[in-house]
């Protein structure tokens, strides 16, 4: 077995930022960011404090605001407007999902696309399903693809199957992988013989959420697995790959934690320096 491991891959974007970074300072431009908590959501909160981190680390400065979960939908709309007309702000990152008490297709719609970091908005959501490259797109998406693309993992003409499809991670990544020429199987919750649809695919990729899902009976040999699932098992993180008990020779695989996880957020402050430099 082979494991995957994401700091490499996160050194190699660090470095990306950094490049990119010192063409700006040439332009005398820094990017900025404005991060949007909706409510005290544990998730969004440990997302939070890891991008806050780096964003530091490159000195990057971001403004953060924090709303109450049933804050008024227009408070935060008229928010996101002001930070739409600020040109000093480069990015808007709204933590998704938003609770559901508020109606977060008309909050993402409201950031202007050029702003919109994560890809949260229909029109950039749908400039995914055009030819050309995008400016933006969803970052955890993208963070398997800079994984596969790091590792030497070819896509043209490979079965790939996605064991989960939110809008957030498994639907938009199979159309990033179709673009890249892969045949893709797409699996959700009533999938009828998961195991046959895993055992198929030259490239599995699962982001459900439910721990140790995928067990060694699903996969085979001479695959490449990536593991998006954070899950909270029992006071430790797992996958959604059963990893402790997957013991084929020459199968590669991300683990977790020390996988996908660490390369998101650097992913979505590269998209914030790639599209301020293209843009300036
Ligand atoms: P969602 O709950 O929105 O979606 C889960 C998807 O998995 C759904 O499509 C669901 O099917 C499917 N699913 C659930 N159970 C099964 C099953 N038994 N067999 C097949 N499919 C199943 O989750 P997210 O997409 O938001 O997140 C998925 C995982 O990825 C989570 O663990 C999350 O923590 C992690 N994550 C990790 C990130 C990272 O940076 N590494 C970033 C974002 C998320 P159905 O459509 O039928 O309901």
């Amino acid at each position: 077995m082979r494991i995957l491991y994401g700091k490499p891959v996160a050194e190699n974007i660090k470095k990306e930022i950094q490049e990119m970074l010192f063409e700006l300072n040439k332009r005398n431009k820094t990017p900025k960011i404005a991060l949007i908590r909706i409510g005290e959501n544990m998730d969004d909160i440990t997302y939070e404090h890891s991008l806050k981190r780096n964003l530091k680390m490159f000195s990057i400065p971001y403004d953060s605001y924090v709303y109450a979960q049933d804050e008024d939908a227009e408070v935060l709309k008229r928010q996101i407007e002001k930070l739409n007309k600020d040109d000093e702000i480069d990015g808007i990152m709204i933590f998704r999902p938003i609770h559901p008490q508020i109606e977060q297709f008309e909050i993402n719609e409201t950031i202007h696309w050029k702003k919109d970091i994560d890809c949260a908005t229909s029109y950039n959501q749908g400039k995914l399903f055009e030819k050309k490259s995008n400016l933006l797109y969803p970052c955890t998406p993208r963070a398997v693809m800079e994984t596969l693309r790091f590792y030497g993992v070819d896509l043209v003409s490979k079965k790939c199957t996605v064991v989960g499809a939110s809008q957030v991670v498994g639907k938009a990544l199979a159309i990033m992988l179709i673009k890249e020429k892969a045949t893709v199987t797409v699996c959700n919750s009533k999938t009828l013989d998961l195991k046959a649809e895993t055992r198929d695919a030259d490239i599995v990729i699962c982001a459900t959420g439910q721990a140790k899902l995928i067990t060694k009976e699903h996969l085979r040999d001479n695959q490449v697995v990536i593991d998006v699932g954070i899950n909270f098992d029992n006071g430790k993180i797992s996958g959604d790959v059963d990893f402790e008990n997957i013991d084929y020779d020459n199968i590669r695989i991300t683990p977790v934690p020390k996988g996908v996880g660490v390369i998101t957020t650097l992913t979505l402050i590269k998209q914030l320096v790639e599209k301020t430099l293209k843009l300036s």
